[in-house]
């Protein structure tokens, strides 16, 4: 794909994008690129029906020097006033200096979150010239000299056409993590999806992130081989994964909205989804298949069913597993309250089921709305919709 940059486009004031990952919540976001340049994988929601651009160079620079001269009000007001509230930074902000007030706004949250770190928007930022990115990156840095951590999302697909040298030079600029949506690791599942990737890149796109020394979080996605591929997809992605050795591995779970492409082929059953218990077992085989490795697990994310899965390999591997297998081993009456209290927010690990307060919440929105053991799946597709 030729790629052309939009030369005569005029600057329209400071932009963010639609999402980042729960881990960059307080993290300054910057835009170099609107949308997704791939757009057609099957069971995501976030780009659709919008057209993927690149922003010129020097706008990202104008939008990261009004986030400075928003920061340089913040902490010149907070310094001279000492304790200061929102109303009183918002006035000095007001009175003079022509503030972009989205800048600002993002100035303050970064403000407040600590200004530690950076997540450059959108979807696939590391297609753009390498040279303009080491440029983008150095102006950051420049600015914001402090900022210990700057990370993109990146497609493998990408990474892997970017040469070793051009990816040194953007990781000694500055950024120095990399969130990869892998999904999964079996061809059958990348393919059925229109991923518009397989395993073996993937595999190498990881590698070569790891030889820039950049840091590596690898999302895995739950659910997506549905019944058909379910174990196939469990363990093609460990073994990836396995060759991959991220320092990061991430679970998102599968859900369907009525939006995305997948939502057609679940409707006439072509995609038949998972239960949360066939996903239970799914995440046990693929935990149980993770080997020789040193990643950290993650289950940051609302869709997860246990968002207390988390730990570092090898070492918390025996753990991780004892949770699901708890779940799997109670009865399903039980195992239909803590389904329904997980996704009402009630639970977030199986422990908060011993609070009596939290399970009376659970039992009681199982009986005012008549959510069995036998229903509760299609009650939950309903819930998970909400939360995407
Ligand atoms: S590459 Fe990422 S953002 Fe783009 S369509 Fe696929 S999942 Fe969505």
């Amino acid at each position: 794909m030729t790629l052309k940059k939009n030369t005569t486009e005029e600057y329209q004031g400071f932009e963010q994008g639609p999402i980042r990952p729960p881990s960059e919540a307080e993290s300054l976001l910057v835009r170099v690129t609107r949308n997704c340049p791939w757009n057609r994988c099957t069971f995501c929601p976030v780009y659709k029906d919008t057209r993927f651009s690149i922003r010129p160079k020097d706008h990202v620079i104008k939008d990261i020097d009004s986030v400075y001269r928003s920061v340089k009000i913040i902490q010149k007001t907070a310094r001279e006033e000492g304790r200061v509230s929102l109303a009183e930074i918002r006035k000095t902000a007001g009175n003079g200096d022509n503030l972009d007030p989205r800048a600002f706004n993002a100035a303050l949250n970064w403000v407040s979150g600590g200004m530690r770190s950076v997540f450059i928007q959108d979807a696939n930022s590391l297609i753009i010239d390498p040279s303009d990115f080491v440029e983008i990156l150095t102006h950051l840095k420049m600015r914001f000299p402090w900022v210990e951590r700057i990370t993109s999302y990146a497609r493998s697909h990408t990474i892997a056409r970017i040469s070793d040298d051009n990816l040194k030079s953007i990781r000694n600029a500055g950024l120095n993590r990399i969130h990869i949506g892998l999904e999964s690791g079996s061809d059958k599942v990348l393919k059925m999806t229109k991923k518009g990737v397989f395993k073996e890149t993937h595999i190498k796109a990881g590698l070569k992130v790891k030889k820039a020394g950049m840091e590596l979080s690898e999302y895995v996605m739950p659910g997506l081989g549905g019944k058909a591929y379910s174990n196939e997809h469990a363990l093609e992605t460990a073994d990836a994964l396995n060759q991959i050795n991220p320092d990061f591995i991430r679970l998102r779970t599968l859900a369907i909205p009525n939006s995305v492409a997948l939502y057609d082929d679940y409707e006439t059953g072509r995609f038949e989804k998972c239960t949360d218990l066939m996903m239970a077992k799914e995440v046990l085989l693929f935990i149980e298949s993770l080997n020789g490795i040193t990643s950290v697990v993650k289950s940051d994310h609302i869709l997860n069913l246990f968002q207390n899965l988390e730990g570092k390999l090898p070492e918390d591997k025996e753990s991780m597993l004892e949770i699901v297998r708890r779940f799997l081993t109670m009865t399903p009456a039980r195992q239909c309250v803590y389904q329904v209290g997980r996704r009402l927010g009630f639970f977030s690990r199986l422990s908060d089921m011993e609070n009596p307060r939290r399970l009376e919440k659970a039992e009681k929105a199982c009986r005012q709305f008549g959510i069995t053991a036998e229903n509760v799946d299609e009650v939950i597709d309903e819930l998970m919709k909400r939360f995407i």
